[in-house]
């Protein structure tokens, strides 16, 4: 195991030669520029993505945290904050802050929703937050940090919260229900009215998580009816009942990364966010997020993208991209042994296998080695796909690809047990899910340890038999959890033998 023995180079290296480097090791990333992902990265057009570089760097160097040092900023925050309150029908009371993303918005939310309780009601110790179960991985994560037990309440047939589900969960510890407008795995949108109206009813918080479709939705649902695939219910502050949102700029907004909104109904909540300290020998310390340095070109961004794309834009783009997604869903639907899990309401969706179907995570290997990089999902198994303007030019090769895969995956059963896609099927079924988490958590050490970080990614691929994926599947998948499903192998085949 080689260890790093790196220091900060003696003498500085040139920064034209540091710049060629730099080159070199984003060629080992993910082929984005050539739409070879389906998710993650989320661009316009190259004109657009030139002017976010040049407004970002006009305040590259600002800081946020000082609003009176920095007005521009605050300016532009509020700017943002405004727009977005207008876009999701919010009234004057509407009041928020810009975020790093979309995770600190739900952390945010999820301490608001606390610290309002303790305010409130104090004799709730353990407060609890109710997600459906497609809510992001963030809401765990913000219960994780600030305490807040996180109850998942299951989907209906058509992976949707289920508002009797989420009913019979609400209890005197229960200070929020969550919604997702859309949820990420399957791209559809809970309930929000029906959900909100049980938050009313109880005197408790709503969030609404539109991160992923918050500029976006809004521009669909005004689109004529033949070109989106329904009516898009309403999510926003319009519905009574809902108390805050969360919408990410830096993904359909296009904004530069590290720009989200965190939206409230009104002071109430929102003063719950901020953080003061008057005893600091540094001085009185006022901080409205979680950041301390917050960066002036992420927040510019954000204002430049909301006022060059504008209304037009965003709708002009919506009318694209629900094309675009028509295209991708059609080809899905026609290719036999496939089928879309729910009803996507925007250009995000998943597929998984029918009845009688490949194993679809030896179809996403598949993919993944003819050079498409493509999530999976779990409980269902499915493939997950985020669409933008420049996977229209690559969706007749993505979808003879696809035709592909499911054909020889078919022909070849074998195939599921062979890459990463067993490993995946497993990390999914494994009954011991503390198990897989003790595992991963092992990984991460690595990862973060003293060991050199290359053979730690590598060892959780490379060391694979040649097969489909060329071992790099890259999601940090543990080799421990490796020798597990080695070990599961050894013993389907000794029971076979009796
Ligand atoms: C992306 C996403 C988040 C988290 O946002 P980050 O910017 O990745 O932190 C939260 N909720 C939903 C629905 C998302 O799609």
């Amino acid at each position: 195991m080689a260890k790093t023995d790196l220091t900060i180079p003696n003498k500085g290296i040139p920064r034209k030669d540091l710049l060629q480097r730099l080159g070199t090791l984003a060629s080992q990333d993910v082929d984005f520029k050539g739409n070879r992902v389906f998710g993650l990265v989320y661009q316009l057009s190259d004109e657009h993505t030139d002017f976010l570089k040049a407004a970002h760097g006009q305040f590259f160097s600002a800081n946020g945290l000082n609003p009176m040092a920095f007005k521009s900023l605050k300016r532009m925050e509020s700017d943002v904050v405004r727009m977005t309150a207008s876009l999701f029908n919010g009234g004057n009371g509407v009041v928020g802050t810009l975020t790093s993303g979309g995770t600190e918005s739900i952390l945010l939310a999820v301490l608001a929703y606390r610290e309002h309780a303790r305010r409130h009601r104090p004799w709730v110790l353990r407060p609890e937050i109710i997600v459906p179960a497609s809510a992001h991985a963030a809401f765990y994560k913000a219960g994780q940090y600030f305490d807040v037990k996180i109850v998942r309440a299951p989907l209906d047939k058509d992976f949707r919260a289920d508002v009797n589900a989420v009913r019979k969960r609400i209890n005197w510890k229960t200070i929020a229900i969550v919604a997702s407008a859309p949820c990420y795995p399957y791209g559809v949108i809970d309930p929000v009215q029906e959900l909100a109206q049980l938050a009313a009813a109880r005197g408790i918080g709503m969030h609404v998580d539109a991160c992923l479709g918050g500029y976006l939705l809004p521009f669909v649902g005004r689109l004529p009816a033949d070109q989106r695939p329904c009516d898009i219910p309403p999510f926003d502050f319009g519905v009574p009942g809902v108390t805050s949102m969360s919408a990410d700029v830096h993904k359909y907004g296009y904004a530069a990364k590290g720009a989200s909104t965190l939206l409230y109904r009104n002071m109430d909540y929102l003063k719950h966010q901020f953080s003061v300290e008057t005893e600091w020998c540094g001085g009185v310390y006022v901080s409205p997020t979680l950041a301390g340095t917050r960066p002036g070109g992420a927040i510019a961004g954000a204002w430049a993208a909301l006022n060059a794309i504008g209304e037009d834009g965003y709708l002009a783009n919506a009318a694209n991209l629900m094309q675009v997604t028509r295209t991708y869903l059609e080809g899905i639907r026609q290719t036999p042994g496939l089928c879309i899990l729910g009803n996507p309401v925007m250009s995000v969706l998943s597929f998984g296998a029918a009845k009688g179907g490949p194993d679809i995570y030896a179809v996403g290997d598949f993919l993944e080695a003819r050079g498409w990089h493509i999530d999976r999902i779990q409980n269902p198994a499915g493939l997950h796909l985020i669409l933008n303007p420049g996977h229209a030019g690559v969706a007749a090769a993505w979808l003879a690809d696809l035709r592909e895969g499911v054909a020889y995956v078919l022909a070849h059963p074998e195939a599921a047990a062979e890459g990463s896609a067993p490993m995946y099927g497993m990390i999914a079924k494994l009954p011991l899910r503390g198990l897989v988490k003790k595992n991963v958590l092992a990984f991460m050490q690595r990862m973060y340890s003293d060991e050199d970080v290359d053979s730690v990614l590598s060892s959780s691929g490379t060391e694979e038999d040649g097969s489909a994926t060329g071992g790099a599947t890259d999601d940090g998948v543990p080799l421990i959890l490796r020798k597990l499903l080695r070990a599961k192998a050894r013993l389907t085949k000794f029971r076979e033998r009796f």
